[in-house]
């Protein structure tokens, strides 16, 4: 016999994991009940993972429980907050109970990192469908937002750039891919929860690098009233992408492939060096990329010309 909904939940997601003191009631009832620390403000993300659309419907449970709890993660990391609760809306086309071992090893094993509990959800039967919400803290007025960088501010990105677009070339099997950290990054995303933490002190305006560095720097760009030149030669690329660049010729592949979850922000100048330090003793990687503009529109420089680039990050609904 197959498990019934309510032995799911009791097995695989009932007190698992990380438990916090300010959780005061988690999952089992029809609510939880949640303790917010006074004097801070919650910041609350959801994001839903549908088969066929965002995963391959055989893609490992291990990674696919931890990629869509990275997803909501990165979205926190982006306001420099805390993380700190979690629900998931799970529709299951069955009990798969080796299914559901390995997603919920990958989901709580992540949210055990980052002190983060699960406490609560739904469960469902349908196409397999995965919903993640997100919770946690940004002191009063200290979070980072998108809409909020002034022009001179240098543009920044952590890490490096096109390595799960090239893992996606890779899986669709169109480009060859020798590359294991290009499939790790698309399959294991890391979320910069930490580097979050520190741009708090720094950032002027922040964003995660979900669905493409053009057009995330461009929801910065369209909510702060600026624009930006980018320096293409400046573009942290690993090997393996520059080499898929110079043998494709497809130098859009790391401005417009997404699912690095990097986090791309901007900085006033007088505040670089402290950024230098304070991320750079955390041991994260981090390069500038250009500058913000009073001239709205992106723009890249390259092989010596300046081009207009389209914000042409991927769009659910767009034909
Ligand atoms: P209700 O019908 O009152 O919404 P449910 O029967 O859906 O309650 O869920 C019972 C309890 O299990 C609730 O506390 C709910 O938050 C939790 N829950 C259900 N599905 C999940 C899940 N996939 N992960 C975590 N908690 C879940
Ligand atoms: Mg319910």
């Amino acid at each position: 016999m197959s498990l019934g909904e309510f032995d799911l939940i009791r097995t695989f997601f009932q007190n698992k994991g990380s438990s916090r003191s300010d959780t005061r009631l988690g999952v089992g009832d029809d609510c939880a009940l949640l303790r917010p620390r006074p004097g801070m403000e919650l910041a609350v993300t959801v994001d839903t993972l549908v088969s066929g659309v965002h995963f391959l419907a055989d893609t490992d449970p291990v990674g696919l429980g931890h990629k869509a709890l990275a997803v909501n993660l990165s979205d926190l990391a982006a306001m420099g907050a805390e993380p700190a609760w979690l629900t998931l809306a799970l529709t299951l086309p069955e009990t798969d109970e080796s299914w559901l071992r390995g997603f919920s090893r990958g989901f709580l094993d992540l949210a055990e990192r980052y002190g983060a509990e699960l406490v609560g959800g739904d469960t469902t039967r349908g196409p397999l469908s995965i919903s993640v919400q997100a919770m946690g803290f940004i002191p009063e007025q200290g979070g980072l937002r998108r809409s909020t960088a002034q022009p001179g501010d240098g543009i920044y990105v952590t890490g490096e750039l096109g390595l799960a677009g090239l893992g996606l070339h890779g899986l669709l099997g169109k480009a060859q891919v020798d590359d294991e950290s290009a499939m790790a990054r698309l399959l294991r995303p890391e979320p910069r929860v930490q580097a979050g933490l520190v741009l708090r002190e720094f950032a002027s305006a922040c964003i995660d690098i979900s669905d493409g560095l053009a057009g995330d720097l461009g929801h910065i760009l369209a909510q702060s009233l600026v624009g930006a030149t980018l320096d293409w030669d400046a573009l942290p690329l690993p090997d393996s992408v520059r080499a898929y660049v110079a043998r494709s010729g497809d130098w859009h592949l790391p401005l417009s492939a997404g699912e690095d979850y990097e986090l791309c922000f901007t900085v006033a100048e007088d505040r670089e060096a402290d950024l230098m330090g304070g991320l750079g003793a955390m041991g994260c990687a981090v390069t500038r990329i250009g500058t913000i503009d009073k001239a709205v529109g992106l723009r890249m420089r390259r092989d010596g010309q300046t081009i207009a680039l389209a914000p042409s990050g991927f769009q659910h609904f767009r034909s």
